[in-house]
């Protein structure tokens, strides 16, 4: 029996052809072997799984491939030395783990054994892989080296922390940024593998397994190497699904709306059937982290600002959530926890991160309106007739936890004169602040539809004001041009590494 191989690497690329998604570096590469230009140090960068081992293997096979033809990159892939580079026994080609304590002693040893002359082939090659991991004596040494290369040496450094590298060693070296892979280009892999393997793979599976692996052609064929000894037939979406840990969206869909509406008690049990399932904990957070983003870019498209910082408070809350469940022997409990306070807290509209001040209605709690119950917290809110002046304006700008619920029962006219509203509790009143003349003119008109919903959230004795904002009402441009000149747009797309794919007009 031959010994079991993954399917990554049996599908490694060994041409240049194969290598998936990495067209500019590719074709600088080739360039550089065909014209006989090869730099003496490269530093490959990217996210994991992007193919940049493989490409410096591939490099280190071209140039020493005596069967190449002399205006092609390509290895020949039979000739002695690609045979033993594709086997890993080649003597020209060292690997050196940077993140291993053996790879700082090779990088010791290396400046006397790098003068020695290739075994079999022109070049000598080596591949640093992690290479932000290296202490700073190594690449004291490794520096030195660079400096002076021997001509017969090449050095790939291979880094997914570029930042970490010397800008000293960045210097000497040719940079090439790796980056990730579409959905397209791993589906495509995926299914020439399934092909060449003799699977069947429906396509949504495809496409599930290239969204999880979130633009590592590794990942993505590693999970596929998961599934196959498991199917026993085609494997299709729900097969897909169920072994890889991953729960419905569409159940994820529903815990989240749970969550955000304050129900506890259905978020645990949403959360049991999700579980019960089979998802995996980490791919439920991760589910949900990717919901709660639509949301919030959809909240933010539409200028809603109130709902898209209280999506971005459940955002953060779920990225802590994602790191501690890595660590966590029983993370089933911290989901649990997390979950049914985020319910809690939307319900009764105490603040996410408990940093940000956080307007919490204060109605007199009405027996009629379950929502206006008040927070426990409720004083740390409730200004004592001594307190200092309030805050600015753009200060108070924090969520009011219950104001979108309302818009949401409004129909979609009604809705559209209140969508510039800041809204603000003070007391029994609620203000609603606006930036323009017409939408405050137009709401007041619109009174009679939302009045039932505002006692309905904040108690029978709620009061409504409609103010307008003097010194913006004044110049009408203040609302950025488009979504992506939004400050706080801007951040969002910034920490979730995103950008603005659909704007949706809802007012005007
Ligand atoms: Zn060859």
């Amino acid at each position: 029996m031959p010994e079991y191989q993954s399917l990554y690497r049996k599908y490694r690329s060994q041409t240049f052809g194969d290598l998936v998604g990495q067209d500019a570096a590719s074709r600088a590469l080739q360039g550089a072997i065909v014209s006989s230009r090869v730099a003496h140090a490269y530093l490959f960068s990217g996210s994991r799984g992007t193919g940049k081992t493989s490409a410096a293997r591939l490099l280190a096979k071209a140039i020493n491939c005596t069967g190449r033809l002399r205006d092609s990159a390509e290895p020949c892939n039979r000739c002695q030395s690609c045979l033993e580079m594709t086997a890993g026994s080649a003597l020209d080609l060292i690997e050196i783990d940077a993140a291993s304590n053996r790879g700082i002693d090779e990088i010791r040893d290396l400046r006397e054994k790098v003068n020695l002359a290739p075994a079999l082939g022109p070049f000598k090659v080596y591949i640093i892989d992690e290479a932000h991991m290296l202490t700073e004596p190594a690449f004291n040494a490794l520096l030195k080296t660079l400096e002076e290369p021997p001509a017969h040496v090449v050095f790939i450094l291979c880094t997914t922390d570029a930042q970490k590298i010397p800008l000293t060693v960045i210097g000497r070296c040719q940079q090439f940024v790796f980056r990730r892979h579409s959905e397209e280009q791993i589906v495509s892999r995926l299914t020439h593998i399934a092909r060449e393997e003799k699977v069947q793979v429906d396509p949504e599976a495809m496409a599930l397994i290239a969204r999880t692996a979130q633009g590592s052609m590794r990942d993505a064929v590693g999970l596929l190497d998961q599934l196959v000894p498991l199917a026993t037939g085609p494997i299709s979406l729900d097969g897909a699904r169920s072994l890889l840990g991953i729960a419905d969206p569409r159940l994820l869909d529903s815990l989240l709306d749970h969550v955000l509406a304050g129900q506890a008690a259905e978020a645990l049990a949403e959360l049991n059937r999700v579980y019960a399932a089979g998802a995996e904990l980490r791919q439920v957070v991760r589910g949900m982290m990717e919901g709660c983003r639509d949301r919030l870019v959809a909240a933010l498209s539409r200028h809603d600002n109130v709902t898209a910082r209280r999506l971005s408070g459940v955002l953060d809350a779920l990225l802590h959530l994602d790191g501690e469940v890595r660590r966590h022997a029983e993370p089933r409990f911290l989901v649990e926890a997390t979950l049914a306070r985020l319910a809690v807290e939307a319900e009764t509209g105490t603040a996410i991160d408990q940093v940000a001040p956080t307007l919490t209605p204060r109605a007199t709690p009405a027996p009629s309106a379950p929502r206006a119950t008040p927070a426990p917290s409720a004083p740390r809110s409730a200004p004592a007739p001594s307190a200092p002046p309030p805050p600015s304006r753009e200060e108070q700008a924090a969520p009011v936890a219950g104001w979108s619920e309302v818009l949401e029962k409004l129909n979609r006219t009604v809705r559209a004169a209140y969508l510039d509203a800041q809204p603000e509790v003070d007391g029994a009143t609620l203000v609603l602040w606006f930036r323009y003349g017409f939408h405050h003119k137009k709401a007041q008109e619109q009174s009679a539809q939302l009045m039932p919903h505002v006692r309905e959230w904040l108690g029978d004795g709620v009061k409504v004001d409609y103010r307008l904002r003097e010194n913006e009402s004044a110049k009408p441009a203040a609302r950025p041009a488009s979504p992506e000149d939004d400050p706080f747009v801007r951040e969002i797309v910034r920490r979730f590494d995103g950008r603005v794919t659909r704007v949706k007009e809802v007012s005007e």
